[in-house]
């Protein structure tokens, strides 16, 4: 592709601006440049061509079957996309509401924050919610530095150990680290579950809980989730769910019931916002009543007369986590999904969900190796360690999917799973789309026997082909 730069041509303009009528200012002259900014030199065409061409460079869910495990890369209804886009919510200022009688003028914004905030805790389970935290791993500290200052309240500050099982995605150790406690990895067992004795071994009175991700980063049910919770309670101990997967379980079993004391939502997961290359996303947590105080502020609140209001008077409240409100716009999405499915529309997401990646796992299960022998929740977890004796990896596996017109899925996590391949399907997709990733994905199951090689060149119809990561990260050169 030619780039914008190679394009250029002396004199060439795409849009000629009206001669100023107002004087120029003086500006300092230590702010001026010394030479003329390189930019290029193009028409108006040229500059619509080279913005579409790079924008279709990347495959994304609107493009390509996006089955990127753990991320749930679901469709994203476009009626939300113009919800958000409303000029009465995305023309709002964000300290409107401090300013006298501000709070008039965006009591519909503040509704949606209060209505979202009850749906969600309600559909989970719990007491209440925040809506502060902008993503999932932000939602996570959020959760666990409640926890501390509500062990802090309890006077029970020698709990600083923070249990977290060896399936848990990075960001809950990262969490825990940050709000000040020690992270104790548990080990999972041989069915994939948290292993209970290893449990009972771990808890004693320097426990202030556990982070556990429910299904699990396997694609598994916990199956003694509520028994986990128990045993961590008894002793003590604070519960959270990491809920991530929500998507499996919606509509089906709320956590809250489970004896969980909090747990995050990632909306931009579960409840439709396009997410990717880090944002944008919301992370609310759900609280049980004991944590109720130490929510974030401001918190919306609800008048007698129905108006809404904003308070600021908790004194045990852990303060801002984020800047104003939360995320709006991802919030308003999630709001407006959560309204469009509705209760029975939830249980056909799980449904859907986990019918798909069984779907998946049990038509890959002859190519593939499965190192569980269960089925799955809403994604299943393959190893390509048959495909690794021919000298083919996860990775290679994973930019043959490229050329095949399909994203890759997650590779090498969970960890737990030497060379692992976490596909997620998400609800929106159709059996036709599934049947088509399966053949893909047998195709090179096939070709990893017969010319294991090829697909060391992969991808070889992608724009740039196989990267150096590893030298991308440590050494990247960000201009041309
Ligand atoms: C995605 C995910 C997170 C982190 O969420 P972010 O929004 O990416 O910060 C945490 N736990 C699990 C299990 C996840 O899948």
């Amino acid at each position: 592709m030619k780039l914008i730069f190679d394009k250029s041509v002396n004199g060439r303009r795409g849009v000629r601006l009206p001669a100023s009528d107002v004087p120029a200012a003086e500006l300092p002259q230590a702010l001026l440049r010394s030479q003329a900014a390189e930019l290029p030199e193009v028409s108006e065409l040229d500059a619509v061509r080279h913005f579409t061409l790079l924008g279709r460079q990347n495959m994304g869910v609107d493009t390509n079957f996006y089955p990127l495990g753990s991320c749930t890369m679901k469709y994203n209804p476009k009626i939300n996309e113009r919800l958000s886009a409303l000029p009465g919510f995305s023309e709002l200022h964000p300290m409107l509401a401090q300013l006298p009688e501000g709070i008039d003028y965006c009591q519909g914004a503040l509704q949606v924050l209060y209505e979202t905030e009850k749906l969600l805790a309600q559909t989970c389970g719990f007491a209440d919610a925040t809506l502060q935290p902008m993503a999932g791993a932000h939602g996570e500290l959020t959760a666990v530095m409640m926890f501390a200052a509500y062990l802090k309240a309890k006077g029970e500050t020698r709990r600083k150990i923070m249990l977290i099982p060896d399936s848990a995605h990075g960001t809950n150790p990262a969490s825990a680290a940050m709000a000040g406690f020690t992270c104790k990895e548990i080990a999972s067992n041989a069915d994939g579950d948290l292993d209970l004795d290893e449990l009972k071994k771990a808890l004693n009175d320097e426990v202030a809980g556990i982070m556990l991700t429910t299904p699990n980063t396997l694609g598994f049910y916990e199956s003694a989730v509520a028994e986990v919770v128990a045993l961590v309670k008894q002793a003590g101990g604070l519960a959270y769910c990491d809920g991530a997967n929500l998507n499996a379980i919606l509509g089906r079993i709320r956590p809250g019931d489970l004896g969980f004391d909090a747990m995050h939502i990632n909306t931009h997961k579960t409840l439709s916002t396009p997410h990717g290359g880090g944002g944008p996303g919301s992370g609310p947590v759900c609280v049980a009543a004991r944590l109720e105080p130490f929510l974030p502020q401001p918190k919306v609140y609800k008048n007698k007369d129905g108006s809404y209001g904003l308070s600021e008077d908790s004194a045990q409240s852990i303060g801002y986590i984020a800047p104003y409100y939360g995320n709006f716009s991802v919030i308003l999405r999630a709001y407006a999904y959560l309204l469009m499915c509705g209760g029975d529309g939830f249980q056909r997401i799980s449904e859907n969900a986990v019918l798909n990646a069984n779907y998946v796992r049990e038509r890959l299960a002859p190519w593939y190796e499965q190192n569980y022998e269960r089925s799955c929740m809403h994604e299943c977890v393959l190893s390509a360690s048959r495909q690794g004796a021919k000298g083919v990896r996860a990775l290679d596996i994973a930019k043959a999917l490229l050329d095949k017109g399909f994203h890759a899925p997650t590779v090498y996590f969970p960890l737990i799973v030497p060379e692992a391949l976490m596909i997620e399907p998400a609800e929106t997709e159709s059996k036709q789309t599934l049947d088509d990733f399966c053949e893909a994905m047998i195709d090179i199951a096939k070709q990893a026997e017969e010319n294991p090689e090829a697909l060391k060149n992969a991808p070889l119809s992608t724009p740039v082909g196989r990267l150096d990561e590893v030298g991308a990260a440590r050494n990247p050169i960000l201009r041309a």
